[in-house]
């Protein structure tokens, strides 16, 4: 039997500003909170008090509590005060019935201001208000007095809460590592941290727990999970910050498909634990190959909340279509595939100018626009060009309607898929396509294992350097020379495919793993053609490539990103609405005013000298 919970009573309150109700009239209580509002009419003051559980109206009425009605005159806004009186229902008429509370008000005896409080800079008690950024973080901590934060946050402890018990349910063990530990690339750059014990080494953060959770499966911990922070130093976007939270797990002789049969289960238990009133869109989740997912919609991410999908143009075209662009690409082995926007043939001059700019700006050469008109003739630029079988052609290739806008792009397979990917994102987001409620989940695996780095004259790892390979590709580990150090783009390598995974939700990639390589040789083999060198490969990965020499099991996992996921689960697009102290774009905060320079003893502990940073040498 679980014991009873403690109470929230203490001895400044009997009960939360959140749970007062109609049966407790008559009883006496005691509140304590912030001033929500306050309401002055002369010999009656109403104070809306507020906690994090609730609102309760406090009534102070001059003839029956002369003393404390003095007191509550003296109250302002986010004062933090308790009271002490007699729970009563609301005059007939005057119930609240957006509050919980609100057939009930406390007719408070006592007063006591606890404590006083500034003016805040900003409205907590509307929602509706735009309040700006920087001023939100600079005073977070009255930021998250409001209510939508609040909400985000609870949100989140709510989606990390059942993330723990899913995961304690199917036999995983929660493991913590280390942050100051050595360089584990996933692309980015690392924060270090210099070692004052030794000194000129540096310590780095990790950019995820990867390796350690890979010893950690040598180490025979079999199924490990972790709400692990990660530091990676890039430039900031909506959904990425310096620090970060990922759900990171591991498990041990698994496949590819143990791994996503358990990680679908998980997600869909945790959402939903979580948001129990949002739809998920279909399970079990739809699978697409990377090949599939960047045919079909662009993206290795895709939204799969509205259709709108890619569509080949070529069969349609066919024999040449008289409109030279088209014909050059195909020759040329390039692609002309469309998307038909819904509705959006009235679509003006300067709005078709926009998706045309929009398109060039991602590497388009240009975006061909026809409007289908009523009968399906097609109205446009090119329309000229085309004759009336040919566009009768194109309006059914494309599927599209009365009505519809085709956007075209011809170009390159990769410059094709990509600018028609974001336009259909772009639009499914403007005309409102997608169901905002709806969660739709799917998996994208069977991405290239490598691609190629001219500069580097190397193959990069697309996602993480210890990805396994699909055991039909493993001969293609290799390249045109026979040696791996002498590597070219079009060595078989580049035609390899990862035992790689994706989970995407609404057009945002929510995470990523991989079923490992756990063979030493062909580790080495992959790090080769990664460009490292033995020697290279001995001092970045060598406890790794040493462990695996003593009996490593084939293993794999995942790691979910928390912030993305309390985000797409809270509507929010921006992943600080979510966190409590998140950074400003330039990686800063401006609460704590972070980073800040060193203290000069600082610099002597840790032999440190900025150079060409005035005053800080
Ligand atoms: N370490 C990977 C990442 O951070 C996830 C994984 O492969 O498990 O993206």
């Amino acid at each position: 039997m679980p014991a009873e919970p403690v109470s929230l009573a203490t001895p400044y309150r009997t009960h939360t500003n959140g749970e007062l109700r109609a049966d407790d009239a008559g009883t006496r209580a005691k509140l304590a909170g912030w001033v929500h509002r306050r309401r002055d009419y002369g010999k009656l003051i109403f104070i809306d008090l507020r906690d994090r559980h609730g609102i309760t109206q406090v009534v102070i009425d001059a003839a029956d509590a002369p003393e404390a009605h003095a007191t509550a005159s003296r109250l302002r806004s986010e004062y933090v005060v308790a009271f002490e009186g007699e729970v009563a229902r609301r005059q007939p008429g005057t119930e609240n019935a957006r509050l919980p509370t609100g057939d009930v008000e406390l007719q408070a005896r006592t007063v006591t201001i606890l404590n006083e409080a500034k003016t805040p800079p900003f409205y907590l008690n509307d929602p509706d208000a735009t309040i700006d950024e920087s001023l939100r973080l600079k005073y977070r901590y009255l930021d998250i007095r409001r209510e939508a934060m609040q909400r985000r946050l609870l949100l989140r402890s709510r989606l990390v809460q059942a993330i723990r018990e899913v995961h304690h349910a199917n036999g995983f063990v929660e493991v913590e590592t280390p942050n100051l530990i050595k360089s584990t690339p996933e692309g980015a750059r690392d924060f270090i941290v210099p070692s004052r014990l030794q000194p000129g080494a540096v310590y780095a953060l990790p950019q995820s727990p990867q390796q350690l959770k890979q010893l950690l499966m040598v180490a025979g911990i079999d199924r490990y999970f972790q709400i692990a922070r990660c530091f990676r130093d890039e430039d900031l976007r909506g959904d990425r910050q310096p620090e970060f939270t990922q759900l990171d797990l591991e498990m041990s002789f698994v496949d590819e498909a143990a791994v996503m049969a358990f990680v679908e289960r998980m997600v869909i238990e945790v959402t939903r634990a979580t948001v129990p009133d949002r739809p998920i869109r279909e399970t079990p989740f739809p699978v697409f190959t990377y090949a599939q997912a960047m045919e079909r919609f662009g993206s290795d991410k895709p939204d799969l909340r509205f259709a709108m999908e890619l569509v080949d143009l070529a069969p349609a075209l066919e024999g040449g279509s008289g409109f030279r662009v088209f014909d050059e690409t195909l020759a040329n082995g390039g692609r002309v595939k469309a998307i038909a926007a819904p509705g959006m043939a009235a679509a003006t001059r300067r709005e078709t100018d926009d998706l045309t700019e929009y398109a060039r700006r991602h590497g388009a050469k240009g975006l061909v626009h026809l409007a289908v008109e009523a009968g399906g003739d097609l109205h446009g630029p090119i329309a000229k060009f085309l004759s009336p079988e040919l566009q009768a052609r194109l309006v059914s290739a494309s599927g599209a309607g009365e009505g519809d806008l085709l956007l075209i792009v011809a170009d390159t397979a990769g410059v094709t898929n990509d600018v028609l990917g974001r336009l259909r994102q772009e639009l499914g987001n403007r005309l409102g396509l997608a169901d905002p409620n709806e969660l739709a989940y799917c998996w994208v695996h069977e991405f290239p294992m490598y691609q190629w780095d001219a500069d580097g004259h190397r193959w990069d790892a697309t996602h993480n350097p210890f990805s396994g390979v699909l055991p039909d590709d493993e001969a293609l580990l290799t390249t045109n020379a026979g040696s791996l150090d002498d590597r070219s783009p079009d060595d078989p390598a580049g035609k390899a495919r990862a035992m790689q995974y994706d989970i995407a939700l609404n057009g945002w990639e929510l995470g990523g793993g991989s079923v490992r390589i756990w063979n030493p040789d062909l580790l080495a083999r992959s790090f080769n053609l990664q460009g490292y060198t033995r020697d290279q490969m001995e001092e970045r990965f060598g406890a790794m490539l040493e462990a695996f020499q003593y009996g490593a099991p084939p293993h794999g996992g995942i790691a979910l990103g928390i912030d993305r996921w309390a985000a797409l689960l809270s509507h929010q697009t921006n992943i600080r609405e979510v966190m409590a102290f998140p950074k400003t774009q330039s990686g800063t905060d401006p609460m704590l005013e972070a980073p800040s320079a060193p203290e000069p003893e600082q610099y002597e502990e840790l032999g440190l000298r900025f150079v060409g940073v005035p005053g800080r040498a």
